[in-house]
């Protein structure tokens, strides 16, 4: 199988309007180039200096994002051109994606993470304190961050039932952030989860953006 043909699988396989990241973090440039040739133009990693080496290196019509735990001394680095921020996991770390997001005169698209793992070693925000936090009204004390959505991360287990109610609480979350979120920093409209090995599942329970590496670039 090819890069393009993996590409052209996967989004045959979602519903209108939700969008396929490509995760590029085991791979090289000649591999993303391959998949930008073949009309993809997100791209997702998870480690600061990957992203600003690749998104340096490669076309500028790319949307980068950044997808996993993201450490607040490096939020600094991809500010300027970051196109979302997957994985929002504590107030902290909001303060600083709007601290560096006044520096450079951009709202930052983020996505809130929700734990909806019973792994301990997940992060993500427990429905009940994102809930918390929204009605708080924290965010009114940050301009710079856009709220577009949920992402969240399922037990990694071949229990699908366990998956697809994990998935479930989280299409939860992101059903009442669209309901009770209100003024300049929401724009609520992005549910993502799913990864390689469960996507599937992700979608069925409502997913509209999925994360996916290992069946584009190394199958
Ligand atoms: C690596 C990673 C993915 C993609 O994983 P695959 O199993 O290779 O599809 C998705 N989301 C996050 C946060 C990741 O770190």
């Amino acid at each position: 199988m090819s890069i393009a043909s993996n590409l052209r699988d996967i989004k045959g396989s979602l519903p209108e309007g939700a969008t396929l990241v490509a995760v590029t973090k085991y791979s090289e440039q000649e591999e993303i180039m391959e998949a930008y040739e073949a009309g993809h133009r997100v791209f997702g990693e998870n480690k600061v200096q990957d992203l600003t080496a690749k998104y340096g290196a490669m076309p500028k019509d790319i949307e980068w994002q950044f997808l996993g735990h993201l450490q607040r001394n490096k939020v600094k680095y991809i500010a300027p051109f970051v196109s979302l921020i997957q994985a929002c996991d504590s107030e902290r770390l909001l303060a600083e994606i709007n601290k560096q997001g006044a520096k450079v005169n951009r709202q930052i698209p983020c996505l809130l993470q929700v734990r909806i793992a019973q792994e301990e070693s997940k992060f993500g925000l427990l429905p009940s304190d994102l809930k918390a936090m929204v009605e708080s009204g924290s965010f009114a004390n940050w301009p710079f961050v856009k709220v577009e959505g949920v992402m969240a991360m399922a037990t990694n287990t071949s229990d699908n039932e366990q998956v697809a109610h994990e998935f479930a609480i989280a299409k939860e979350v992101f059903d009442w952030l669209k309901e009770h979120s209100t003024g300049a920093n929401f724009e609520v409209r992005t549910l993502s989860m799913g990864m390689t090995q469960d996507y599937k599942i992700a979608l069925s329970q409502g997913a509209n953006m999925i994360r996916i590496g290992s069946a584009i670039f190394k199958s």
